[in-house]
């Protein structure tokens, strides 16, 4: 793809996107007309998701006002009690969390939101950001429907830096107060197919969503940026597989947009031979990888592809947090590229992520790479990835997808 193309699209869509919300479906449309200047079909496929509006959120610290944001879906009302930080989830620390409003250090996920309900909390508090960096930004964050399973206590999320001081200053008594609307609204995936020979078919993924304080450049504009190099090239070179693109809505939200994809399309999955997913690929910094939810041989297949070509990539066997997974638990093998930047060269999830972080020269070479790769899958005599999920995948799927808790 043309550089200045490429450069064109990251300024065109250097705005907000998060999932279910007006600016996604203008991002959904403007990918379908970008699509159309290379090849005919792009059209949207609608799901329902939970949305939320905030009418009031307001954090008390000993009748000091903090500033925070109310977690979507977490319910409205008051919560009023005593401050304890759940420094860690021994059995002593998570004791004490009864009838009290709890601080966490960590993203709020699945195991231990269930912890907090399980041992009484009243309602949480968490925090986000670096208490280095200039801002005081705050992110939006939700209570996403299969980590509450119903069970809902309030919520706020705070800056990293009033964290800090309220444990500093040993608050004690806290009032939160939330008032939201909660609805089901509209997300959508983006998607394409270049027929080839064969009725089965390689799906190409990459969300296009991005989390309330990022313009999702690097996260993940970029991978989209991959998907259309990979149209403009297969619109214009034979391809005995058929490809379908999926530029996938709602990632951020729990990866909304590829399991509705998989839902909405369970008996033709059997006709996908492979799922290639790209998420953050194209930043200045730092080195290739390439994570396989699939047997070992393709691990080896594109080490040694990565060689021939003179292109390093570092490949595991793994589960991706991203859109290929849905796909494999479905039993579809899948590889997941991304670009890993070190030592926060290239910070996600914050209004740090920008067109800064990537030139059009490296995220046209990244494409290249997975574009060669795609290209042998996509005219081999047979696919050659088994399709099948090892056990040793299953069980990290399992893990991944909440249904065990890993050890
Ligand atoms: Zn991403």
């Amino acid at each position: 793809m043309k550089h200045e193309l490429i450069n064109k699209i990251l300024a065109d869509t250097a705005y907000v996107r998060m999932g279910g919300r007006a600016e996604e479906k203008k991002a959904a449309e403007y990918l379908i007309g970008v699509c159309n200047e290379f090849a005919n079909g792009a059209h949207t496929e609608e799901f329902p998701v939970d949305l939320a509006d905030i009418k009031r959120a307001k954090l008390y610290a000993d009748g000091a006002e903090i500033p925070c944001k109310a977690y979507f879906l977490c319910g409205s009302g008051i919560a009023e009690g005593e401050l304890y930080y759940l420094r860690s989830t021994d059995k002593y620390s998570l004791s004490q969390c009864r009838g009290k409003i709890v601080m966490i250090d960590s993203y709020l996920g699945y195991w231990k939101y269930r912890d907090l309900i399980e041992n009484g909390a009243m309602a949480f508090i968490t925090f986000d950001g670096n208490i280095n960096y200039a801002d005081r930004d705050i992110d939006q964050r939700e209570l996403r429907p299969y980590v509450s399973n119903g069970e809902k206590i309030l919520g706020v999320n705070i800056n990293a830096k009033d964290a800090v001081k309220m444990i500093e200053d040993g608050v004690k008594d806290i009032r939160i107060e939330v008032e939201q609307d909660e609805y089901v609204g509209n997300s959508q995936n983006v998607v394409l197919e270049l027929k080839g020979e064969r009725e089965e078919f390689i799906v190409l993924t990459a969300h296009y969503d991005s989390t309330s304080l990022s313009t999702g450049a690097f996260d993940n504009m970029s991978g989209c940026l991959g998907l259309l190099h990979m149209i403009e090239y297969f619109s214009k070179n034979s391809h005995s597989y058929s490809l379908r693109f999926v530029f996938c809505g709602s990632e951020e939200r729990g990866l909304l947009g590829s399991k509705a994809y998989c839902e909405a399309h369970l008996e033709e999955l059997d006709k996908c031979v492979l799922c290639v997913n790209l998420d953050m690929i194209g930043c200045i910094m730092g080195k290739f990888g390439s994570c396989c939810t699939s047997e070992k041989e393709l691990v080896n297949y594109i080490s040694y592809m990565g060689l021939e070509c003179g292109f390093p990539v570092h490949v595991y066997q793994g589960v991706y947090s991203s859109d290929s997974t849905p796909f494999s638990d479905k039993g579809v093998p899948s590889v997941s590229f991304a670009r890993f930047s070190p030592s926060n060269t290239g910070t996600i999830h914050n209004s740090y992520d920008t067109k800064a972080l990537l030139t059009a020269a490296q995220v046209e070479a990244d494409s290249e790479f997975i574009t060669k790769f795609v290209s042998r899958m996509a005219n081999a005599v047979l696919c050659p990835v088994a399709r099948k999920i090892p056990d040793n995948m299953k069980q990290k799927l399992d893990e991944y997808l909440l249904r065990k808790k890993a050890d």
